[in-house]
């Protein structure tokens, strides 16, 4: 039904109104490059797919590395010998940490993020919702006049997005760009009594992470005992996410 308008590459500015446009929806997958054009499909808000969509055009010439591993990649990775090395430097790191501090203990998500998983998190995430919102308030600011003018083309809106810059700054990546999805970071939180007491979240980073010293102790541990790990993250700020590039000597 869209593809005489999909053709002309051309939507109504009309549908740039509150309610959300099936053709902006589609003009999004339109735009998306061919790995990221699945996942686009699958992000439900108008918004949020125009936010990944930023990244992805963003992102262009090293899309295709970057993206997430499928299933099938996920399970010819378990077991293999590059698995094997990444298990053996998280469980030097968790040594060290238990030696230095007495009674606490690592816990390391070893897990590989699906894209299933990454896609249904965007589509629930308050930050993803209100970066999501002010990009949309955004683009109706910028393209004022909808009302007289009649179309928007998609090279009109893939440049507005490449050049737009939000404010708010969601705490994900978007869905394929995470470097969860390759295995190429790892997560580590703190336990004490089989208990979680420094989380992955970012309520905890003050309170917790920083007041309580859990960001330092893993970073001295991390340090010490992990060559390929580098970090933590500090956009957005997250103590207990470190890269793993085991082929990156520093
Ligand atoms: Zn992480």
């Amino acid at each position: 039904m869209l593809a005489a308008s999909l053709a002309l590459s051309l939507v109504p500015m009309a549908s740039l109104s509150a309610e959300p446009s099936a053709e902006l929806d589609e003009l999004a997958v339109d735009l998306a490059p061919p790995v990221s054009k699945p996942a686009i499909k699958q992000i439900d808000d108008l918004g949020r797919r125009l936010l990944a969509l930023r990244s992805y055009l963003r992102t262009s010439s090293s899309l295709e590395d970057r993206w997430s591993w499928t299933e099938q990649e996920i399970e010819e990775f378990q077991g293999s010998p590059e698995q094997l090395a990444l298990l053996n430097e998280v469980a030097a790191i968790e040594a060290h940490f238990s030696r230095e501090n007495p009674g606490y203990a690592i816990y390391a998500n070893t897990k590989i993020r699906s894209l299933d998983v990454q896609i249904a998190r965007w589509n629930e995430n308050v930050s993803v919702g209100s970066a999501a919102s002010e990009l949309l308030s955004a683009l109706e600011a910028h393209f004022p006049n909808f009302e007289t003018q009649d179309k928007l083309s998609s090279e009109t809106i893939r440049n507005w997005l490449v050049r737009y810059e939000p404010e708010i700054r969601p705490s994900l990546a978007a869905p394929g760009l995470t470097r969860h999805g390759q295995a190429h970071a790892i997560d580590f939180q703190i336990m004490h009594d089989w208990r979680l007491i420094a989380e992955a979240s970012t309520r905890q980073i003050e309170p917790v992470w920083i007041a309580n010293g859990w960001a330092e102790k893993l970073a001295e541990s991390v340090n010490v005992a992990g060559p390929s790990f580098h970090g933590p993250l500090t956009s957005p700020n997250e103590p207990w996410h470190y890269d793993y590039l085991p082929n990156r000597s520093q």
